[in-house]
């Protein structure tokens, strides 16, 4: 079993190994006073680990009851918070009871978020079972649901008691939702670790996706720990991100997933990055290889003016500075702030 220990504010581990969905009873016993446990899942992971989450949690005593939600970004909304409230209020858990987020990206935001906000906060664990969500959204305590008018802008920020990753979850995931965390893997190496993407370059990572998932929970654990409510360097984990939503805005947030389009935001950053002189010379070929290796675009439709435009309502791109993060070369990234109004040179070939 690989073990990642995370220092922030209330510290928690993070525990990679095979088979621990069976075992998620044993942590819960270990780290916590429950009595009763709630898990929130999808109807995609439902059927396939709902039990084996179910029968280990019982097996050490806890009640448990289930909340299952339609799977997809379009259940990431105030109203399924609702109805995992009622479920929570209905069961009677209380303070020290605790709620297992059983499935992907959004359902450790919504079920971290239910845990955050209910009775002022209660326990939770992140059991994550897609690439993503395992090599990056359920480290780092961030937890929220959409609103019609964006992505992510309610949430808060709450620290799981332990995150249980069994990349066995993985052999099940269609090639598309492996090519979705593998645009987070491959940023990981763009801002921290050259070895680390030399290593992606070199080898298969599926072939050796536990020392992925690990080395890429580390690089978040050491931002994160460094800078837990985002103030600066933490940023830095949002490379390919600011085109990226707005690429996904353009394509009405079907299609192209996540990673799909922080792909093409690295692609697109990093080619900017060495027109306007600050970043090393051959980055961009270096992504694009990577990228199209693991099944992601490199390229998208929109002009940079449309996507500057969508950029401009991104909530991590309000006011009249943007802080866009850029490659010096693979493995050293920075901040670098720019007018909103100049997005659109910067990205534009000239
Ligand atoms: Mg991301």
């Amino acid at each position: 079993m690989k073990t990642v220990h995370v220092s922030t504010g209330k510290p928690y581990d993070i525990y990679i190994e095979r088979g621990i969905l069976d075992l998620c009873g044993a942590y819960v016993k270990k780290l916590s006073k429950a009595e009763k446990a709630v898990v929130i899942t999808d109807s995609n992971v439902a059927p396939l680990y709902k039990w084996r989450i179910l029968n280990s949690l019982e097996q050490h005593g806890l009640s448990v009851k289930t909340f299952v939600y339609p799977a997809g970004e379009q259940s990431k909304h105030l109203g399924t918070i609702s109805e995992i409230y009622k479920v929570l209020a209905d069961f009677g858990m209380t303070r020290k009871d605790v709620i297992i987020a059983l499935g992907g990206g959004v359902c450790g935001d919504m079920a971290g978020f239910a845990a955050a906000t209910y009775l002022r906060g209660i326990d939770f664990v992140q059991v994550p079972t897609s690439l993503l969500a395992q090599v990056d959204s359920s480290v780092g305590g961030k937890t929220g649901v959409d609103l019609p008018q964006g992505k992510n802008l309610v949430g808060a920020f709450h620290q799981p008691i332990a995150v249980l990753i069994d990349p066995d979850t993985l052999g099940t995931l269609s090639d598309a939702f492996i090519a979705d965390g593998m645009g987070e893997v491959i940023k990981y190496g763009c801002i921290k670790d050259a070895g680390f993407f030399a290593s992606l370059e070199g080898g298969d990572a599926l072939e050796h996706i536990d020392d992925v998932i690990e080395t890429c929970v580390s690089i978040k654990r050491d931002v994160v720990s460094r800078d837990e409510k985002e103030a600066g360097e933490r940023m830095l984990l949002n490379f390919g991100h600011t085109l990226g939503h707005a690429i996904e805005k353009l394509h009405g947030f079907s299609g192209m997933t996540h990673g799909m389009a922080v792909a093409v935001g690295m692609v697109l950053i990093a080619r900017a990055g060495e027109r306007s002189g600050v970043t090393q010379a051959g980055t961009a070929d270096r992504i694009i290889a990577l990228c199209e290796r693991y099944g992601l675009p490199v390229s998208d439709p929109a002009t940079p003016a449309e996507m500057a435009q969508a950029a401009k309502g991104d909530k991590k791109t309000a006011g009249s500075k943007i802080n866009l993060v850029v490659l010096k070369a693979i493995g050293e990234s920075f901040i670098l702030q720019l007018p909103t109004d100049e997005l659109e040179a910067f990205i534009s070939p000239e």
